[in-house]
């Protein structure tokens, strides 16, 4: 089937454009009108076989049939309503499960390539295992986030009980107010799972037995780990290779990143050493922040708070698919009140031991998400083409485990 993702306008009788955003457009040309017909045919319900018979009947010359699929495939305009794997296949028996997941399935078609690919993606997300790492107003809400999108196990921590101003639509309820926090956020994963999540406690005995964390996401409450990350608490991620994303507001900003991975690219440490580069007083500003007097209730806009945690969700995502998200390497920074997205980079620093700068991989980071490259903007008359990126296999980012 021709994507169903993507709306269809034709530019002239000879050029189709599918899709309506420069990010995802593309235009194929030219096409005949018997082939403009023919597109409306490939919408699922016919296989190989059938297409063939119904361009004979159409009078289609032969072998037109499999040169339009194949230059549609070729394009990444076709999916398949029978791919992606056995995964795939398990996810279509559970209808109820799917039905949840059918927008989260199109957005995927918009991003991936081959026939069934998109489902293969949905359907691996399923067996991935995500850490998150602090329940607020930020932590909480991604973590439903994440588990809503299909992630199979969403595993998190905090300490403490829920304060009334951890409260957040999506995030830990009224009710949980006074209730552990780890608990109350593990609630608000189950809830909104769209499948029943595999069962397993932090307290499982045998952990060495738990595969790692595909992905780990640091959301703390406090601020100044939200500004400053300590590079002493992810120690235990950077040892074992697990790859880490820092969200969170500190006063009237919210960031997202960077995403860390571990010896590849910048990292808590890097960010430290290249900010004393700069500010040769860092150092003596971040110990007095950390060592002062808590305020019982740090400022965190609550808009401010959900725009983090749905931007940090789908940077997370994006890795957790195969992608490689903008925040790779930067912090993406928003402030109150123009609200204007930025992106910091956190370069990999020669003098942290974590090896990054060592490797020279920053410059190979794409920067429009290692995707595709979009049609729009060029003339109607060019071919369907694309950046031959590969993707990474989804999940497939590992130093070990
Ligand atoms: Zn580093």
């Amino acid at each position: 089937m021709v994507k169903p993702a993507l709306k269809r306008g034709w530019r002239d009788l000879n050029t189709v454009q599918f899709g309506m955003t420069p990010a995802h457009a593309l235009t194929l040309a030219p096409v005949d009108t018997a082939t403009g017909s023919f597109l409306e045919l490939l919408n699922g319900t016919r296989g190989p076989a059938l297409l063939r018979e119904e361009g004979h009947r159409m009078d289609l010359p032969d072998g037109h049939v499999d040169r339009v699929v194949e230059r549609l495939a070729r394009a990444g305009l076709l999916d398949d309503s029978r791919g992606g794997g056995p995964a795939a296949d398990a996810l279509r028996e559970k209808k109820e499960v799917l039905d949840r997941l059918r927008p989260d399935l199109a957005s995927l078609s918009l991003t991936t390539s081959a026939p069934g690919d998109a489902m293969r993606h949905l359907a691996a997300r399923r067996a991935l295992r995500v850490g998150v790492r602090g329940a607020g107003r930020v932590g909480a809400v991604l973590a439903g986030l994440l588990s809503g999108s299909g992630v199979g196990e969403v595993d998190v921590r905090d300490s403490g009980r829920v304060e009334p101003w951890d409260v957040a639509p999506g995030g830990l309820p009224p009710e949980s107010i006074g209730d552990r926090r780890d608990e109350a956020a593990r609630r608000v994963v189950r809830r909104a799972s769209p499948d029943r999540p595999p069962r397993r406690s932090p307290t499982t005995p045998h952990e060495e037995a738990v595969p790692g964390f595909s992905l780990v996401i640091v959301a703390p409450r406090d601020d100044v780990a939200v500004h400053t990350p300590d590079p002493a608490t992810a120690e235990s991620l950077m040892a074992s290779g697990t790859p880490h994303l820092y969200a969170g507001v500190v006063e009237g900003t919210g960031v997202v990143g960077p995403l860390v991975l571990p010896g590849e690219t910048g990292c808590a440490g890097c960010l430290h050493a290249g900010r004393t580069d700069r500010d040769p007083v860092w150092p003596r500003l971040v110990a007095q922040w950390r060592s002062g007097r808590r305020r019982q209730v740090p400022p965190c806009d609550l808009t401010l708070a959900a725009a983090v945690a749905g931007l940090a969700a789908a940077h997370a995502l994006a890795f957790l698919d195969g992608r490689t998200p903008a925040s790779t390497g930067a912090r993406w920074e928003v402030s109150l009140p123009a609200l204007h997205w930025r992106a910091r980079p956190v370069r990999a620093h020669p003098a942290c031991p974590c090896g990054a700068a060592g490797k020279g991989k920053q410059e190979h980071i794409p920067e429009d998400g290692g995707w595709r490259a979009t049609m729009a903007g060029q003339g109607p008359s060019a071919e369907v083409r694309q950046e031959a990126e590969p993707a990474r296999p989804a999940g497939t980012w590992r130093a070990h485990v």
